[in-house]
């Protein structure tokens, strides 16, 4: 075999495999044929987040006018950003595959397909390995309805020529709700349109309600329980139609309607690796494939599609296969964040996931945040425990208020170590902040669950 590994995907999940494993001595090669790094690098996790910023900005500009500022501002230059944010992904491609050479992997700037469970062409090269790890990753995909052609994806969003004024965002997902906030923050006019009466399926509904609020006071246009009819060019715009009959008048309609395994035209029949219906690789707990010495990790096994469950997957696989050291990545207790302003985050349970479970008793605390208390903007935090009743435990923390997402990494260590309210109310606070609140919520705000219909 010509190496012990070869890894197919430069992105998270594939470059943190490749780079450990060669680290412990393992004979290493990774192929990427679009960009290191991945989705999260170039067209994901990281540009996205400096556009947030760049939203922010504008806010703390006008919300400096209460605290005695008086701030002109100025037209925001689109492309002065864009251009830096593409020197930022530069720079991390670099350091990416920086890593990679001074770990001792093979790099390959090309695509790799299986001809059998052991060989690859790479580039019109035969390749053998060992072992091999599929880590491809996903793409955005737009929805089966006519004209969808005439509307954009993320890929595409993160280099748009010029900031469009009005944009119609297709979906209720990560990316629709943070690109509703980027594109209103500079500027443009937002309409959401989702199928569900609130954004944000599969979150706490106390967040999905105060997240709502918090997306119309920015000025994005809600429209829910709908689904897109078609699209239609309009001049240089296009008019969105609606299953309610209306239709909206955008300049870019931007599907944020889900992302589909990387997995077409990988040979992955000839290696004998299975996928579901979706086109994601079959995995177990160990991310062993149909074949036992071929893997799969991040986005293209779609299960949890985060970043740091990626890299922790390559971490943990390559530790177990040449490290010495075997272990599994739990997928419980993972804690994410949604970076719309203000930003939403979350570790554990949901109250309606626990109360689906057993009794849990419940504190929300609603509140203005001091900020804006002076700053004047209506905008809300809403925080919120979810505690099993029987052990104490807390099952589930949901925060959407600045600096959620900041907050909710420390509080994630303490639900992973099992910490009951008993010892969040034991810590003290640190003042004045938002995060005192969760170590101060003192009244149960209501039960739910089993119990509850017992009362
Ligand atoms: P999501 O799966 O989160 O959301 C897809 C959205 O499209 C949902 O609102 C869904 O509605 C809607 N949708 C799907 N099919 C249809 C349809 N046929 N008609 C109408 N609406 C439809 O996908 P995203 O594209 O937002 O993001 C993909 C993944 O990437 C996320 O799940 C997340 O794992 C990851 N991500 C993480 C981020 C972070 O950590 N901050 C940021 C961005 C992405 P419904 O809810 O009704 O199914």
């Amino acid at each position: 075999m010509d190496y012990d590994l070869f890894v197919i995907g430069g992105g998270s999940a594939g470059v943190r495999c490749a780079r450990i494993a060669a680290g412990h001595g393992a004979r290493v090669a990774i192929a990427e044929e679009r960009f290191w790094g991945g989705t999260c690098v170039n067209v994901g996790c990281v540009p996205k987040k400096l556009l947030v910023q760049a939203g922010e900005y504008g806010g703390f500009a006008d919300d400096a006018a209460g605290f005695g500022w008086t701030i002109k501002k100025g037209p925001h230059d689109w492309a002065k950003l864009l251009a830096a944010k593409d020197r930022e992904i530069t720079r991390l491609n670099g350091i990416y595959r920086r890593l990679l050479n001074n770990a001792g992997a093979t790099i390959f700037d090309e695509r790799a397909v299986f001809i059998d469970a052991h060989t690859l062409d790479v580039g019109g090269q035969r390749i053998t390995a060992e072992r091999i790890v599929i880590a491809t990753g996903g793409n955005p995909t737009r929805l089966d309805i006519p004209g969808a052609d005439l509307g954009i994806i993320s890929d595409n969003a993160f280099y748009l020529p010029t900031m469009p004024k009005r944009v119609a965002i297709l979906g209720s997902g990560y990316i629709a709700v943070e690109f509703a906030g980027i594109f209103t923050s500079l500027g443009a006019n937002v309409d959401l349109v989702f199928r569900q009466p609130l954004p944000l399926r599969g979150f706490d509904m106390d967040i999905r309600e105060v997240s709502a609020e918090a997306l119309r006071a920015q000025g994005i246009v809600l429209h829910s329980d709908v689904t897109p009819v078609r699209i239609v060019q309009n001049g240089d715009a296009r008019t969105l139609a609606l299953s309610d009959g209306s239709a909206i008048d955008a300049d870019i309609v931007f599907f944020a309607t889900g992302r589909s395994p990387a997995t077409a035209n990988l040979g992955l029949d000839q290696a004998g690796v299975t996928t579901n219906r979706a086109g994601a690789v079959l995995v177990d707990d160990q991310l062993r494939t149909a074949q036992p010495h071929i893997y799969a990790m991040g986005d293209v096994t779609d299960r949890m599609n985060l970043t740091p469950v990626a890299t922790a997957e390559g971490h943990a696989l390559a530790d177990t296969l040449f490290g010495n050291r075997p272990r599994r990545i739990s997928l419980e207790n993972v804690p994410t964040a949604v970076f719309t302003t203000p930003p939403i985050a979350t570790v554990g349970l949901t109250e309606e996931q626990a109360a689906a479970r057993g009794p849990v008793d419940v504190y929300v605390e609603k509140f203005t945040p001091m900020r804006h208390t002076v700053s004047g903007r209506a905008r809300k935090t809403l925080m919120k425990l979810v505690v099993d009743q029987a052990s104490q435990k807390v099952l589930g923390a949901h925060m959407i208020g600045e600096d959620a997402a900041e907050i909710m990494q420390g509080l994630a260590i303490a639900i992973v170590c099992g910490a009951t309210k008993a010892d969040f109310d034991r810590t003290i606070g640190i003042h004045p902040t938002a995060a005192e609140e969760f170590v101060t919520m003192r009244t149960r705000t209501r039960v739910a669950g089993v119990a509850q219909a017992a009362e």
